[in-house]
C-alpha cells in the first residue's frame, strides 16, 4: 500500500490494519517513506487517536524494527523499571542492585537528561570511569555475572522510534498517549523482560503534570505491556517536589550510596520509600515474592545485610567505575564548589515547591542539558533542605545551591527561591508520594 493511501485512511478516521502499520514502520526504517509523509501520518494519529489494537501493533512493529535481547540462557526472572522522568529521580541506581540481590535480573537500558529532568546515564557517568556504552555482548555478560547492568540505547534497539521521535518533536505530536506508549514500550520490550514496573510521575516536575492524564498514560502503558506478553504494572508517584534530598548528578549518586549503606537521613526517605515500592512490585510480578508486603521484607533484609550495596559495588567494578564511592561516598562531593543557601523570606509552611523550576535551575548552571548534546558539569546541583508541608522561620535555609562560583548562584538564586511558596496556615493537601497503583 502506498504511503498516501495509509495517511488518507487515518486522516478519514479509519482504523489501520496490522499490515498497514507494519508497512508504515518498514517505510520509516528503510527510508521508503519521506519525512513529510511520516509527519503527516503522525499528525493524523495525533488528531484521530489510535485504538488499543493499533497502539499494540504500532508498538510491536517499532520493536521489530530493531533487535531484541535474548536472555533465554539465563535461569532467573528478568524485570526492569521505567520512569517517565522527574527531578531528583535517582531510584534506578537503588532498584537495580536491590532487585538483583533478591534474585531478579535487571537489564536496564536508560537515557540521558534533557531540560529540567535528569537521566540515569548522566548520574552513572558522575562515577569516575563508569562505562555506559556497553556492547550488547558486554551488557549481557554483566547482567549474567552480577544480576544487573546499566547502559545506553544502541542504534540497534527500536531504530524506528529514533526517527519517529525526532519528527514528533519537530511536528508538535509528542503529547499523544498512543505515540508515547509505542515509543516507551518498543524500547522496553526490546530488553526481553518477563516483567516491567512503570513509575509514572505526576505534578509540577513531571512530563504529565495532571493526575488524570498521568493515570491515562499509566493505564495505556500497562495495557500494551500486558498485551505484548510482559507483566506490567504502574505506580503513579508524586513529582510536585524533587524526589529526596539532592538534585544534580554526583550529589544524587551520593544519596543512592548513602541509602544502600543504610545511612539514609530524613530528606532521603522519599527516595528510599519509592525505590522499595517499585522493587517490591518487580519481585511480585516475577513471582520472587507472593505479596508486596513479603517483597518489602525481603528488600529490607538485603539492604540491612549489605548485599544490595555489594551488588552495586560489583556492578561498578564490572562497568569500570570507581567502586571506592561505596566505602567513602563523600569523594563524590567536589570540594571546590561554592555553597549558597536559599533563605525563606517569611515564616510559615511550605505549600508549593516547583520541581520543574528546581530542575531548570540546576540545568542552567550546567547540571543538566538545556538542549541535546550540551556538556554536563556532574558536580553541581542543589540540596532540598525543606520539603512540602514543613514549617519554616524567616531566614531559615530552604535549599543549598552547589555551584562553581557566585555568578552561577546569582543566575539561579531568584528562580530557586521563587520555587518555594510559603503560606501562613499548615496546608491540608495530601503530599503522599504514591498516588495510585495501576
Ligand atoms: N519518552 C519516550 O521514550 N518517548 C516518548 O514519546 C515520551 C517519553
Amino acid at each position: 500500500m502506498r504511503p498516501q493511501e495509509i495517511i488518507a485512511k487515518k486522516r478519514d478516521g479509519e482504523t489501520l490494519s496490522p499490515a498497514e502499520i507494519h508497512s508504515f514502520i518498514e517505510g520509516v526504517t528503510d527510508a521508503a517513506w519521506a519525512d513529510y509523509q511520516i509527519s503527516a501520518l503522525l499528525m493524523a494519529m495525533f488528531m484521530g487517536g489510535l485504538s488499543l489494537e493499533e497502539q499494540n501493533f504500532l508498538t510491536e512493529a517499532m520493536l521489530a524494527s530493531g533487535d531484541k535481547l535474548d536472555f533465554s540462557d539465563v535461569d532467573a526472572p528478568l524485570a526492569d523499571k521505567h520512569s517517565t522522568g522527574g527531578v531528583g529521580d535517582k531510584t534506578s541506581l537503588i532498584i537495580a542492585p536491590l532487585a538483583a540481590a533478591c534474585g531478579v535480573f535487571v537489564p536496564m537500558i536508560s537515557g540521558r537528561g534533557l531540560g529540567h529532568t535528569g537521566g540515569t546515564l548522566d548520574k552513572l557517568e558522575a562515577i569516575r570511569g563508569y562505562n555506559v556504552n556497553l556492547s550488547t555482548e558486554e551488557f549481557k555478560r554483566i547482567v549474567k555475572k552480577c544480576g544487573f547492568a546499566m547502559t545506553g540505547q544502541t542504534a540497534e534497539i527500536a531504530p524506528a522510534d529514533r526517527k519517529i521521535y525526532s519528527l514528533r518533536d519537530a511536528t508538535a505530536t509528542v503529547e499523544s498517549i498512543p505515540l508515547i506508549v509505542a515509543s516507551i514500550m518498543s524500547k522496553k520490550l526490546a530488553e526481553g523482560l518477563d516483567a516491567l514496573v512503570l513509575d509514572v510521575k505526576t505534578g509540577s516536575g513531571a512530563f504529565m503534570q495532571d493526575f488524570e492524564k498521568s493515570k491515562q498514560l499509566a493505564e495505556a502503558l500497562c495495557k500494551t505491556g500486558n498485551a505484548c506478553g510482559v507483566k506490567t504494572e504502574a505506580v503513579i508517584s508524586d513529582m510536585n517536589q524533587p524526589l529526596g534530598k539532592y538534585v544534580g548528578n554526583a550529589l544524587e549518586v551520593f544519596e543512592c550510596v548513602k541509602i544502600l549503606r543504610g545511612e539514609a537521613d530524613a530528606q532521603m526517605l522519599s527516595t528510599l520509600e519509592l525505590s522499595i515500592e517499585l522493587t517490591a512490585r518487580m519481585l511480585v510480578l516475577t513471582g520472587i515474592a507472593e505479596t508486596v508486603e513479603n517483597a518489602k521484607l525481603k528488600i529490607k533484609s538485603v539492604l540491612d545485610s549489605g548485599e544490595a550495596l555489594e551488588k552495586f559495588r560489583q556492578n561498578i567494578e564490572l562497568q569500570n567505575g570507581d567502586s571506592k564511592i561505596c566505602d567513602n561516598p563523600e569523594i563524590l562531593f567536589d570540594k571546590d564548589l561554592v555553597k549558597v543557601e536559599v533563605k525563606a523570606e517569611k515564616s510559615g509552611f511550605i505549600s508549593v515547591i516547583d520541581a520543574g523550576a528546581v530542575g531548570e535551575s540546576v540545568s542552567k548552571i550546567g547540571g543538566g542539558r538545556i538542549k541535546v548534546g550540551d556538556k554536563i558539569d556532574y558536580a553541581v546541583g542543589c540540596e532540598c533542605v525543606k520539603k512540602l508541608g514543613d514549617e519554616v522561620q524567616a531566614g531559615e535555609t530552604l535549599g543549598v545551591i552547589f555551584c562553581r562560583n557566585e555568578t552561577q548562584a546569582n543566575l539561579i538564586y531568584e528562580k530557586s527561591a521563587n520555587a518555594y511558596k510559603i503560606v501562613d496556615e499548615k496546608p491540608l493537601e495530601n503530599f503522599d508520594l504514591i498516588k495510585a497503583v495501576i
